[in-house]
């Protein structure tokens, strides 16, 4: 058992050709472990204790087998906020925050009706409440272990505002009940190539028959959930721009609009009852 840093330094640097970031992930985790923010980015010569050395073992055991490294820290941050991930939900991907930027600009008032659908980690509804504490959120899955990453995601941030529960879609929804529906569902096509890169994320958080059933459902039952003039968002992959909002259309929603990620990318539509 090797209880210099340097050899564990050294390691990384050793699988830096098959994996670009495992040197910047180590240094991460060795924070996270207490290892102060010097010794990790001096390279700096330090003692490592039995704990320590065991978790930066299966750091290395976990990493060059392919886990992501949110899983393996167990840490994902989504809108400067940390959230706790395991492989029972989605990472939060970087533009997912874009739908609660989206959201906040909307100036909603405190007595609106949001629903998240699908809500994973519930990174999305969680956020939305810290930075706007007036506004409260029934957010549900119809997965009770994402369900319960959620609940801790809630007691992680005393997000008592947001009311997780369980539900296929928006059935657990009253008719014209609701101001708005926030979803981020599962988008991609089964037979996805993209995916042999995603085995480690649940699959039922990742796919839909034809990458676009889930949009069809979802908003089916939000044009009867929804009040006149109620909006819908949904976050979608950047070629299905056109097949959501003809979706939309098809349904009886209205005003129907798209945006762009970070990457110049079609990325969320936007629409009215
Ligand atoms: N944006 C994710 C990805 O491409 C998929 C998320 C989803 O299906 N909602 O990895």
């Amino acid at each position: 058992m090797n209880s210099s840093l340097n050899y564990y330094f050294a390691l990384a640097r050793s699988k830096e050709s098959k994996h670009q970031n495992i040197l910047r992930d180590l240094k991460h985790l060795l924070k996270s472990l207490g290892v102060s923010e010097a010794t990790v980015t001096l390279e700096d010569q330090y003692n490592l204790s039995a704990e320590e050395i065991l978790k930066i073992n299966t750091f290395f055991s976990s990493y060059l087998a392919g886990i992501p490294f949110d899983y393996i820290l167990n840490e994902s941050e989504f809108m400067g906020h940390k959230f706790f991930v395991d492989s029972r939900v989605l990472i939060p991907r970087p533009e997912t925050e874009l739908i609660v930027e989206w959201v906040l600009d909307l100036s909603l008032n405190k007595n609106s009706k949001i629903f998240e659908v699908g809500t994973g980690s519930g990174c999305i509804a969680i956020s939305i409440c810290l930075k706007d504490e007036d506004l409260k959120i029934l957010a549900a899955d119809i997965s009770d272990s994402a369900l319960e990453v959620a609940q801790i995601n809630q007691e992680l941030h005393n997000a008592r505002n947001v009311t997780f529960m369980q539900s296929s879609w928006l059935t657990c929804s009253a008719e014209n009940s609701l101001d708005l529906v926030i979803s981020n569902p599962p988008y991609i096509k089964p037979n996805d190539p993209h995916l042999k890169n995603l085995n480690h994320e649940p699959l039922i958080a990742l796919t839909s028959k034809d990458g676009s059933e889930s949009f069809f459902q979802i908003a089916s039952q939000a044009i009867f959930s929804l009040k006149l003039g109620g909006k819908i968002i949904f976050e979608h992959g950047y070629s299905q721009a056109e097949e959501v909002t003809n979706i939309l259309k098809d349904i009886g929603f209205k005003n129907i609009v798209t945006c762009k990620d970070f990457q110049g990318l079609d990325r969320y539509t936007y629409a009215n009852k």
